[in-house]
């Protein structure tokens, strides 16, 4: 985007007026350095002062925030110049994006692995150092994108169209189960509850209340003490919940609400029939409390096992995001299929997710046997992805992304270098917590045979 622009300096004040578009240093909140942002609106408080929404260029949407003047600074103003037409996107010359599967044996291919090795000689690989996803970037959120080949708006409400409404937070704060949450994105509750200084959720039912006085009220006579539907899964205190959302739907919708708050593109679905959602809970004394959940579609025409994910930000870090992802898997290893989730993934759900792939995917290599002949071990891809219902395509990205896999001398071979044996083993140490596939008490259905679901 190469916007014309105005810099006013050294004025106390700009000479223009601040207006929507107009970009210039803002102290972001909780730190003392003031970051390039953008103002995408406007407004006068009640006390009559004027309040800014700033986005902060090149950070996520999630750290956008009502600022007052204070916090301008103002002696750096670049004014938008209007109306300029952004041209298409250039192609650089001659850079395409190498095609992962050009460079990459063919899926039954055996690959050698080399363990302790030091990696041979690269061939087009130079270069690129990647670190090993560490548990530090163990986050989930991942949403799909407004991607659906043909959205489903029908049902009570409607898909906000209106990118400068749904461009901005409208929700100050969330009450859950004792834990206050600062919302990170925009969620269609009602209006009469979004100016609010705080929405209050059953932590159950998830039903949304306008004050604690009604949530007291609610918790008096609601039953629910776990989300509906059945408990499939148990191993200490996590259990999992499977939720129809044809048969639960007002559960379903409360719950894409309250995702809504932290998944940037989530499409607004409120058609939730086609959905099965998967709700992680931790067990005390005062019930199931909810930590996390995955929607899945009842039938995926692209192999798709997560719609999708995240983690409620007082349990991220923990651990939590990546049980969440290995239980998908593991639906799918019932099922006998691969999957991937649906893309485009976020920036931390893709960090979540190339996290797990690679912890996975290297506790198939290092445990793979040398052949009968005493030959180096071998695997293929096919092999990889059938053990671990990781979608043949993410394997190979992964081994790419950890720069595993080289082509030498004629073959294929994956490298377990000293330092990515080491970095699987911290990573490995820090995962305590795994989903146990006994405990999983579940049969898939086979929707496509039923007429409806
Ligand atoms: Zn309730």
């Amino acid at each position: 985007m190469a916007d014309e622009i105005i810099t006013t300096n050294n004025l106390e004040e700009s000479a223009l007026p601040l207006t929507e578009g107009c970009r210039l240093p803002v102290r972001m909140r909780n730190l003392d350095e003031t970051l390039l942002a953008e103002i995408l609106s406007i407004k006068e408080t009640i006390g009559g002062d004027t309040v800014y929404y700033v986005h902060y260029i090149d950070f996520n949407k999630r750290l956008d925030e009502w600022v007052g003047k204070d916090r301008l600074d103002l002696t750096k103003v670049q004014q938008p110049k209007k109306e300029v037409k952004t041209p298409l996107k250039e192609i650089k010359n001659g850079s395409r994006p190498s095609s992962p599967e050009r460079e990459m044996p063919a899926k039954e291919e055996p690959i050698q692995i080399l363990q302790n090795g030091n990696a041979p000689p690269k061939k087009s690989t130079a270069g690129r150092k990647r670190k090993f996803p560490g548990p530090a970037d163990e986050i989930t959120a991942s949403d799909s994108k407004d991607a659906a080949p043909s959205p489903r708006t029908t049902g009570s409400l409607v898909a906000h169209h209106d990118d400068l409404v749904t461009r901005m937070k409208n929700i100050e704060m969330i009450e859950l189960g004792g834990h206050m949450i600062r919302p990170w994105y925009f969620s269609p509750y009602p209006q009469e509850l979004v100016s609010l200084p705080c929405i209050y959720l059953c932590e159950f039912c998830l039903k949304y209340m306008k004050s604690r006085v009604c949530l007291k009220r609610h918790m008096a006579k609601c039953n629910l003490r776990h989300p509906p539907g059945n408990e499939i899964y148990r191993k200490n205190s996590i259990s999992f919940f499977e939720i129809d959302g044809r048969k639960n739907k007002v559960y379903a919708q409360n719950l894409c609400l309250l995702a809504k708050c932290f998944l940037d593109h989530k499409t607004l679905y409120y058609d939730t029939d086609p959905f099965l959602f998967y709700v992680m809970t931790e067990l005390d004394n005062s019930g199931f409390h909810i930590v996390g959940y995955f929607s899945k579609e009842k039938e995926s025409t692209e192999d798709y096992n997560v719609a999708c994910i995240l983690t409620l930000p007082p349990y991220q870090r923990k651990g939590y995001g990546k049980m969440l992802i290995e239980f998908s898997y593991e639906l799918s290893k019932f099922e006998g299929k691969t999957g991937s989730p649906e893309k485009p993934l976020s920036d931390l759900g893709l960090l979540s997710y190339r996290s797990y792939w690679s912890e996975t995917i290297l506790e198939i290599l290092i445990n793979v046997k040398p052949t009968e002949a005493g030959e180096r071990p071998q695997i293929t891809i096919q092999e990889i992805s059938e053990q671990t219902s990781i979608k043949k395509e993410d394997v190979i990205s992964t081994l790419q992304y950890l720069n595993l896999i080289h082509y030498y001398k004629g073959q294929y071979i994956i490298t377990l270098t000293k330092d990515v044996l080491e970095a699987y083993e911290r990573a490995v140490a820090k995962r305590t917590a795994r989903i146990d596939s006994q405990a999983l008490h579940w049969t898939p259905k086979d929707w496509s045979k039923r007429g409806k679901w």
